[in-house]
């Protein structure tokens, strides 16, 4: 990127779409989508902000209502370019991202908790469109029971895991160095029938020193078919987030 050039990223278009409570109701596009899991307090929604360069995008999955919701923000879309001059254009959602319901509160039990695993788990595992996972793991408490049992979930499929290493900034070099070789080793240990590793990766990411972020995009970008385009330009930027 030519050092005038600022980053920017094309999830950056992302913008709210819909919000599913029932698997009928998932969109009818045949974009890829990429979908974010992770335990409840991981980091997801922070995550999701900062790769989408926006403040509270992923807080709309955390009103009330919505928190055992899947809710999808588009890429691309007509609104694109509704500010512009030629905006009777109408360009095609390339893309969604999918935030999913983070799981793990003990208070989640009973229907609540069948409810969860009917809904994600059929998701993930049945979700054409579904290119990929996106795990978001605490660095300091990974591969939870319920973060494996997404990866258990997952693994049937065949299609690729992602791991962020949430808060890496709460651990010290050598932690972090550790961490990562641990979630190298056990997502290696996932194999095919025929004994060929998984495509599941992992990265460290901090929000809150912005380490890792560049990397994390451009693994989803590549996930979603979007890499072509390493930056979108600040006048290819939507007015909105300009
Ligand atoms: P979610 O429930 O998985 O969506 O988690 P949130 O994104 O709401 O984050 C949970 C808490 O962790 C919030 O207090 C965040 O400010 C904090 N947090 C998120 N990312 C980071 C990070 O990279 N570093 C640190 N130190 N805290 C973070």
């Amino acid at each position: 990127m030519p050092p005038w050039q600022r980053f920017m990223s094309v999830l950056w278009q992302a913008r709210f779409f819909t919000t599913v409570n029932r698997l009928g109701d998932l969109p009818k596009y045949k974009v890829p989508e990429i979908a974010f899991a992770g335990r409840s307090n991981a980091g997801k929604s922070t995550a999701i902000n900062l790769l989408c360069n926006q403040k509270r995008l992923a807080f709309a999955s955390k009103t009330p209502g919505r928190t055992q919701h899947i809710n999808f923000f588009s890429i691309g879309g007509a609104h694109v370019g509704q500010h512009r001059k030629d905006a009777t254009r109408t360009e095609e959602i390339r893309a969604f991202l999918v935030d999913l319901p983070g799981y793990g509160y003990a208070e989640v039990s009973g229907s609540a908790k069948d409810h969860w695993q009917e809904l994600l788990g059929r998701y993930v595992q049945v979700r054409d469109p579904l290119a990929a996972l996106v795990l978001i793991m605490d660095a300091r408490r990974p591969f939870t029971e319920l973060d494996t049992q997404m990866l258990e979930w997952f693994a049937g499929t065949g299609k690729p895991i992602h791991c962020l290493l949430s808060k890496a900034d709460k651990l010290n070099r050598s932690e972090a160095t550790d961490a990562l070789r641990l979630a190298h080793t056990v997502l290696s240990s996932y194999v095919d029938e025929s004994g060929t590793p998984l495509p599941f990766t992992a990265q460290l990411f901090s929000a809150t020193k912005r380490t890792g972020v560049e990397e994390a995009d451009a693994k989803i970008r590549q996930l979603l078919g979007l890499s072509a385009e390493e930056t979108t330009t600040a006048w290819d930027t939507p007015d909105t987030l300009a």
